[in-house]
């Protein structure tokens, strides 16, 4: 019996940080074996906020590639690929895009959220509200059973469940009462998929709250992060210098515990596997008997634990960039047979199979 498939990816706006890690890389480590895995760089996305830095761009798809091994994604195994060198994916845009609402788009909130945290204003480019559509042939392309994410992709993965009932109804004669389990069982192409989030759906990041109070979530673009690449020092500098309350002057002052309000406690509780330790120190910094300093500094082990063999295995790829790349390659090779499988598919269901074509990678 052939494995289900899972699909997700990244970004390549920077390294990956621990949020990644523990939104969506623990699942796709610990389903690897289990389903056909397909892990994507999204590069053109990467494009929507930093047109005018391609270098970066660049530069960022190799640190990702190179993070996902260091990791322990097995190329051999998983299909790790390039988002603009599978072109069945821009195709399936172009079709999809005629299938959702302009206004549908718009009203997705991660997108809202994004052009707050970005401080986009009304300056973004077209590509930005295409992305989302992008983003469900992205995941289309490979017609995945599940999806492992963060928190805040879960409205890009409705839109994709949407567009993929939509197409099946119109396309493939799929009666709109059919459950969403049953959608390939009666006939249709896409698959209704399933969001997987991880053990934490958002982490936040080490930085202040906005406006209204909130921590703003770890990202890559918002320099708020602690990289899975980061080295020791680094980590101790970050972690020494985080936000943590603003109201606490003295270590004798009562101190905010709320992993909501106060990220070093949000850390500890996530990433601490001394449950007792975490339980009594919360106690006495809410009462004011210990000070930041030493919950930081405790903090700052348990991530160096945490991120040092990642960290090592990581060196060892960084001095063999060729078997990146050629890990991307064969992945992308892989990852082009899929889509084009189901491009070729899904354009015989909207009738547009014209000719057939073989596309190949060197
Ligand atoms: P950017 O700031 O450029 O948007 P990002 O840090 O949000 O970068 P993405 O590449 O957009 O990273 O996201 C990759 C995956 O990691 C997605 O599934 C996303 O939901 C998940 N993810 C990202 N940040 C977090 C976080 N802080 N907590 C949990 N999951 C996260
Ligand atoms: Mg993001």
């Amino acid at each position: 019996m052939s494995k289900q498939r899972l699909l997700t990816g990244d970004t390549p706006t920077g390294r990956l940080h621990i949020g990644h890690y523990v939104g969506s890389i623990e699942n796709r480590l610990a389903l690897q074996n289990q389903y056909e895995c397909y892990f994507l760089i999204a590069n053109k996305h990467a494009f929507t906020t930093r047109a005018d830095k391609p270098d970066e761009i660049r530069q960022s798809v190799i640190d990702v590639a190179t993070d996902w091994l260091a990791v322990g994604i097995d190329p051999n195994v998983s299909t790790m690929f390039i988002q603009s060198e599978v072109p069945a994916i821009d195709e399936l845009t172009f079709f999809f895009a005629m299938l959702i609402p302009f206004n549908r788009v718009m009203r997705n909130p991660t997108l809202a959220q994004e052009i707050k945290d970005k401080d986009l204003g009304d300056k973004y480019p077209f590509g930005f509200p295409l992305y989302a559509v992008g983003q469900c042939a992205d995941i289309l392309a490979f017609r995945p059973e599940i999806v492992p994410v963060g928190e805040d992709q879960l409205p890009h993965l409705e839109l994709t469940r949407e567009v993929a009932r939509r197409f099946d109804q119109l396309y493939c004669s799929v009666n709109p009462h059919t459950e969403d389990k049953d959608y390939v069982k009666s006939g249709g192409l896409f698959p209704v998929i399933q969001p997987k989030l991880g053990r934490v759906k958002r982490l936040v990041g080490t930085g202040a709250p906005d406006a209204q109070g909130n921590l703003l979530k770890m990202s890559k673009s918002l320099n708020n992060a602690i990289f899975l690449s980061d080295d020791a020092d680094t980590v101790q500098k970050k972690v020494m210098g985080m936000y943590t309350d603003p109201k606490r002057i003295r270590a004798t002052d009562p101190g905010e515990t709320d992993p909501e309000k106060n990220p070093l406690w949000a850390f500890h509780e996530i990433f601490n596997p001394d449950e007792n330790w975490v339980r009594e120190q919360k106690e006495a910094y809410a009462q004011g008997k210990v000070g930041d300093v030493a919950i930081k500094r405790r903090l700052v082990d348990v991530l160096n634990t945490l991120i040092e063999p990642i960290r090592n295995r990581r060196k060892q790829y960084e001095s063999r960039p060729d078997d990146v790349l050629d890990a991307l390659r064969l992945g992308t090779k892989r990852a082009n047979e899929v889509a084009e499988e189901t491009l070729a598919l899904a354009k015989k269901a909207m009738k547009q199979d014209y000719f057939p074509r073989t596309l190949r990678i060197e």
